[in-house]
């Protein structure tokens, strides 16, 4: 992994001497399942709707700051109100919002891997101590017992559902027993939570728990990756406390602009979600039928799979069949696991196959190879 030049892990802060320069690992593909964004873009409607918002929006002035007209349209579609809504530079922005403004030396954030890394990246960065409760290594269940006694001694937890990359949903009653043991603030990322089953979202207990925080973004069902927007609900001293650290022109004045005409139209999403959901299950019970792979039930828009030599197996995806998905193999906990985003039929269509192909390879290779 590359490293910071000599002369920046002298100038850096020494708590960040170590950090590696990102390496986003990205290679143009023909299909790319490696980001579980939405591959199917936005849907025409809304896309004229998006254009039309666009085309009249100024840009020599700067943006509100709060994005209020979209944080008003997000609390009617939650049934909240306008002081319970933050709006982000996508959902990292509020996770990075949340360590700064809660993390810090001596404070600890606990931590349920194997999850988004950013969270403990994160923490890091704000000097945070991270607590880790393992998820089992088998089912990929967050340890109940061990989370909520973690959280009794934690500023922070962070708990994510359906979990990337596992897939599983956190719930609520367990939820329910972490906000109730942390003396400090528990969010929940609902990041992929639209794909997930009806009644997954934890977001009825924000009206009883006014410690807990629920972020969502725009990235994944509403397929605005590239346009960056994220949100939190939570209490109103909660979005105060998150407003008071945040760069204040964050959101700029094209994102608000898409972002609420996505809001406004958002019911044009559903039959995109539901056919992500329909495409998963086929995802799911295919790659689960293929010899040596393992496939864990997922309810956000991807699938986790374990199969040996998995890096190898990604690189020749990549290389062979210009298919990307990202490789886990490396993350601890993940070993040998690949996370492939549900795309169109099209593109789960080329990856089954693909990965079919490859996989009854590199088995004939190994036995090959032991029978030398
Ligand atoms: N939470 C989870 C679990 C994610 O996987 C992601 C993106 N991959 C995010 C939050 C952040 O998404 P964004 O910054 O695009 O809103």
């Amino acid at each position: 992994m590359a490293q910071l030049s000599d002369r920046m892990r002298e100038l850096v802060q020494p708590h960040l001497r170590d950090l590696e320069p990102y390496d986003p690992n990205f290679t143009p593909t023909r299909v790319n399942l490696s980001a579980n964004e939405n591959t199917y873009g936005v849907p025409a409607t809304v896309r004229a709707a998006m254009d039309e918002a666009l085309a009249a929006t100024p840009t020599n002035r700067y943006p509100d700051p709060m994005s209020n007209e979209l944080r008003d349209a997000l609390a009617a579609w939650h049934g909240v109100r306008r002081e319970n809504v933050i709006v982000g530079n996508g959902g990292d922005e509020l996770l990075y919002n949340l360590v700064l403004a809660f993390g810090g030396p001596g404070r600890t954030l606990v931590n349920v891997p194997p999850c988004f890394s950013e969270y403990a990246f994160f923490a890091s960065l704000a000097q945070t101590c991270v607590v880790d409760v393992w998820r089992d290594s088998e089912t990929f269940l967050p340890n109940e017992g061990a989370l909520v006694a973690a959280a009794r001694e934690a500023s922070l937890v962070v708990l994510t559902s359906p979990n990337n990359p596992t897939g599983d949903v956190a719930p609520l009653a367990l939820v329910r027993r972490v906000c109730e043991a942390c003396p400090g603030l528990v969010l929940v990322d609902e990041a992929y939570g639209e794909f997930a089953e009806k009644g997954a979202s934890v977001e009825a207990l924000l009206a009883e728990r006014d410690n807990l925080l629920v972020l969502h973004t725009l990235s994944k069902a509403f397929a605005l990756a590239g346009a960056r927007c994220g949100y939190v609900i939570a209490a109103p001293d909660v979005v105060d406390a998150l407003a008071a650290v945040r760069q204040i022109y964050s959101v700029n004045v094209l994102t608000q602009a898409a972002a609420l005409a996505a809001v406004e139209r958002r019911e044009e999403f559903s039959p995109v979600v539901a056919q992500i959901r329909a495409e998963r299950t086929r995802l799911f019970e295919a790659l689960s039928r293929i010899e040596g792979v393992r496939a864990w039930p997922s309810e956000g828009n991807f699938v986790l799979v374990r199969t040996a030599r998995a890096s190898r197996v990604r690189e020749r995806l990549r290389d062979e069949y210009s298919i990307l998905v990202r490789d886990f193999s490396y993350a601890p906990g993940l070993a040998d696991c690949l996370r492939i985003t549900v795309g169109t039929p099209e593109e789960n269509g080329a990856v089954i196959d693909a990965l079919a192909a490859l996989v009854a390879d590199e088995a004939a290779a190994e036995e090959g190879g032991a029978n030398d």
